[in-house]
C-alpha cells in the first residue's frame, strides 16, 4: 500500500507552531506547496470525491475532542467515545459514511495538542473506576496519517496514567511503525477492519490488502498487544457466503485466538443520501445492487432476513476456529442479535458492560 502524501497543505497562523505541525513539515517533501492563512474556515466547504482529499488543512479544533459515538436510535449501541483527532479520510472507500456526513474535499487535522491532552486529563480523571473505551478512528481512520503526524505516539500514552481508559485504533492499512516503538501497550488495541479480497480490490481503495492488513495484525499480535477485527460493513454479493469464511479462515490460520478481544459484524448501512454521491462518482460499485428498507435510524439497511443469514453464517465460521470468541453485532436490534448469535444484551448499558470486561 502507497502511503499517502498530500498535494498541498494549508496552515492555519495560529497553530504554526503546534508540534503536530512541525512533525508534518518535517516530513512531507520539500517541494510541497505550503501556505498559512488566518481562517481555514472558509476555505473548508465543497465536494469529497476520490481524486480529493489529497489537501491537508492543519487547523485549531474549537470544540471537543473527545464525545460519546451518537450511536443509532433503535439499535443497540455498544457505549464507545470517540477522540477526534483528523476529519475526512484519504483512505476514500466506496461507502464510507463521511461522504454523507462532511461537505469538504479536505483532509483537516487538528493540532491544538495542547488542548487534545488537557481535554483527556479531564476525562480520565473525572471518570472514577468506570471503564471507558475511546477510538480514534470514526471521522477517519487512526494510522493513515501517523506516518506525517505521529499522533499515536502522541496520545497513546496519555492512556498509561487511567487504567480504566482503553484506546482502540482501527484501520485499514498496514501502518504500525508508531506501534513497534510505543512502551506502554496494556490498554491500546489495535483493530483491522476486514473484507473480502474482492471487496477490498473493488470498494476500499488506497487500503492495503488483506494479506498485509492481516500480517500487521499478527506483528502487533508478536509485539504483545491485544486485537481486534471489525468486518463492517459486511456486503451482500454473489459468492460472499464462500468468500467472508475464507477470510475467517484466513485470520484464525495467522492471529493465536487468545489475542482477539474482539470481532464485531455490521452489514452495510447508509443514509439514503450517500446512494447518489457514490453513484455518481463510482457507477461501476458493487454496493447497491440488492434491496434496502428505510431502519428505525433512517439509514438504509438490508432486509432483515438477510442481515440474520450474514451474521448467522459469519458466527458459525468464527465459531469452528474459537467457540469462545467474543462477537457482538454493530447497530442491531435484539432481535437480529437473538436470531444470529442465539444471544441478546437486554440493553446498550449490558452491551457496553460486556465489552468492558472484555478489555479489562
Ligand atoms: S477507512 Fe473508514 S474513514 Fe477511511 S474512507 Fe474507508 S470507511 Fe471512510
Amino acid at each position: 500500500m502507497k502511503r499517502y502524501e498530500p498535494r498541498r497543505v494549508i496552515i492555519e497562523e495560529a497553530v504554526k507552531d503546534s508540534p503536530v505541525t512541525r512533525n508534518l513539515l518535517a516530513r512531507i517533501p520539500h517541494t510541497t506547496p505550503v501556505e498559512y492563512i488566518d481562517d481555514p474556515s472558509l476555505l473548508v466547504r465543497g465536494e469529497g470525491h476520490p481524486p480529493d482529499k489529497e489537501e491537508i488543512i492543519v487547523a485549531k479544533n474549537r470544540g471537543r475532542f473527545i464525545k460519546p459515538c451518537p450511536g443509532s436510535k433503535g439499535y443497540i449501541c455498544c457505549g464507545y467515545y470517540i477522540l477526534n483527532l483528523a476529519l475526512n479520510c484519504p483512505l476514500s472507500c466506496s461507502y464510507c459514511i463521511l461522504q454523507s456526513y462532511l461537505n469538504t474535499p479536505f483532509v483537516i487535522i487538528y493540532a491544538n495538542i495542547d488542548d487534545l491532552t488537557a481535554e483527556l486529563k479531564e476525562f480520565m480523571g473525572k471518570r472514577g473506576k468506570q471503564i471507558y473505551r475511546i477510538g480514534t478512528g470514526e471521522f477517519t481512520d487512526s494510522l493513515v496519517l501517523d506516518h506525517l503526524i505521529d499522533y499515536v505516539d502522541m496520545v497513546a500514552p496519555l492512556f498509561s496514567a487511567s487504567p480504566h481508559t482503553f484506546l482502540e485504533l482501527k484501520t485499514k492499512t498496514a501502518a504500525i511503525d508508531s506501534l513497534v516503538k510505543m512502551k506502554n501497550r496494556e490498554r491500546i488495541i489495535v483493530s483491522w477492519s476486514l473484507n473480502t479480497p474482492q471487496i477490498i480490490e473493488r470498494e476500499e481503495f488506497r487500503t492495503a490488502s488483506l494479506e498485509e492488513r492481516i500480517e500487521a495484525a499478527r506483528f502487533c499480535e508478536k509485539l504483545g498487544y491485544r486485537v481486534g477485527f471489525h468486518f463492517d460493513p459486511l456486503i451482500f454479493y454473489p459468492g460472499w457466503e464462500n468468500e467472508y469464511p475464507e477470510v475467517i479462515e484466513k485470520l484464525f490460520e495467522r492471529i493465536d485466538k487468545r489475542d482477539i478481544a474482539w470481532i464485531s459484524l455490521g452489514a452495510l448501512r447508509f443514509m439514503p443520501s450517500l446512494k447518489k454521491i457514490v453513484q455518481s462518482r463510482l457507477p461501476g460499485t458493487m454496493l447497491f445492487h440488492e434491496e434496502f428498507i428505510s431502519g428505525l435510524d433512517g439509514k438504509m439497511r438490508y432486509f432483515k432476513p438477510i442481515r440474520i443469514a450474514m451474521y448467522a453464517r459469519m458466527v458459525e465460521e468464527i465459531r469452528k476456529y474459537d467457540p469462545e470468541c467474543f462477537v457482538y453485532l454493530c447497530m442491531e436490534s435484539r432481535e437480529v442479535w437473538q436470531k444470529s448469535l442465539g444471544l441478546a444484551p437486554s440493553s446498550d448499558e449490558e452491551l457496553a458492560e460486556w465489552l468492558d470486561r472484555r478489555v479489562k
